[in-house]
C-alpha cells in the first residue's frame, strides 16, 4: 500500500496532511496537552482523529474545525467520537475562536498543523491571544526554533519577537519524519504558546510593532540604523538608548515594543 494511504484515506498534499502514527509521540502530545473539562478544548485538523481521540475521551466535548470535508464526514459516523465532538468545517485561518467562548472558560487550542499555513494561523489566534489558556503545536522544528530563539541568534527574527510578545514560548519535544504517515520532509517539534494574561512589555499598536519588525528584518546583515532608516533618526535611537549600529538580530523584544510605541507616540 502506498506510504501516502493511512486508514483507507489518501493523503492530499494542499491541505499539508501528515497524519501521525507513533503511538508513543501520541501519548506524549496529549500529556502535554492535559485534556480538561475547565477549558474549552479546541483542535484545529483533527485528520484522521490520531490527537482527536484519546483527547476527546478524556473530556466531556471537543470542538474541531477541519478543511477537508471527507475527512469531516469521517468523523461524524465515526463510532466512538461522534457525540463527542463539535464540528466545524471550514479554514481555520477565517475561524472566529471567540464564537466558542464562555463565561469563565479560556480556550486551550491543539494540532498537528498543516506546515504551509502554520505563520498565519499562529497571527490569526494571536488576535484571540486574551480568551485562549494555551495552545500545543506541531510544527516545522526549525518554525519552533525561530519562536523560541534568544536574541544575538540566527533563528531570532520577526516571527520570534511577534511571538514573545504575545506568549511566553517552550519547546516541548522533537519528532522525527517516520511518527508521520506519510513522512514530512523536515523534522518537527511540539511547542507550547502560553498567552501572557498580562503583558511584560504592553505595546500601544500591534500592527506598528509588526511594521518595525518587518522594516527592521528587511536586510539581516544590514544595521538598525540602514534598515529603519524611514522611521527613526540616530538621534531618536539614542533618545531609546538602543545602539544603532547593532543588527535587527541583537535587540531584544522590549526594545523592538519601545520602537514602536515611541513611533505611535510620535504620530
Ligand atoms: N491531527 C491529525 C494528525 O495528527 O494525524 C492530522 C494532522 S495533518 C498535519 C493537518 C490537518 O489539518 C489535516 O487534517 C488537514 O485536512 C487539516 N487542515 C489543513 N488546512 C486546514 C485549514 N486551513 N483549516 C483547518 N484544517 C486544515
Amino acid at each position: 500500500m502506498s506510504n501516502k494511504v493511512h486508514l483507507g484515506h489518501t493523503a492530499r498534499k494542499r491541505f499539508g496532511q501528515n497524519f501521525l502514527t507513533d503511538g508513543n509521540i501520541i501519548n506524549r502530545i496529549v500529556g502535554a496537552i492535559a485534556p480538561d473539562n475547565d477549558h474549552i478544548m479546541v483542535e484545529i485538523g483533527p485528520g484522521l482523529a490520531a490527537l482527536t481521540e484519546p483527547v476527546a475521551l478524556a473530556i466531556d466535548k471537543l470542538t474541531v474545525v477541519e478543511l477537508d470535508r471527507d475527512l469531516v464526514e469521517r468523523l461524524k459516523v465515526h463510532p466512538t467520537l461522534k457525540d463527542k465532538l463539535d464540528i466545524h468545517q471550514g479554514d481555520a485561518l477565517q475561524f472566529d475562536f471567540a464564537q466558542l467562548c464562555q463565561p469563565g472558560k479560556k480556550l486551550k487550542v491543539f494540532g498537528n498543523l498543516p506546515y504551509n499555513i502554520s505563520t498565519p494561523l499562529m497571527f490569526h489566534l494571536f488576535e484571540f491571544a486574551g480568551q485562549i489558556e494555551n495552545m500545543h503545536f506541531m510544527l516545522q522544528k526549525e518554525v519552533v526554533l525561530r519562536l523560541s530563539a534568544s536574541p544575538g541568534t540566527k533563528a531570532y527574527g520577526k516571527l520570534t519577537v511577534m511571538a514573545q510578545y504575545f506568549c511566553q514560548v517552550v519547546p516541548v519535544l522533537e519528532v522525527p519524519p517516520g511518527c508521520f504517515t506519510p513522512p514530512p520532509k523536515v523534522d518537527s517539534a511540539v511547542v507550547r504558546l502560553v498567552p501572557y494574561a498580562e503583558k511584560p512589555w504592553p505595546c500601544k499598536d500591534v500592527e506598528l510593532l509588526r511594521k518595525v519588525c518587518n522594516t527592521a528584518f528587511n536586510m539581516r546583515r544590514k544595521t538598525l540604523r540602514n534598515n529603519l532608516k524611514p522611521m527613526l533618526n540616530d538621534d531618536e535611537f539614542a533618545k531609546l538608548g538602543i545602539d544603532a549600529g547593532l543588527r535587527p538580530e541583537d535587540i531584544s523584544v522590549e526594545q523592538y515594543v519601545a520602537i514602536a510605541n515611541y513611533l505611535y507616540d510620535k504620530k
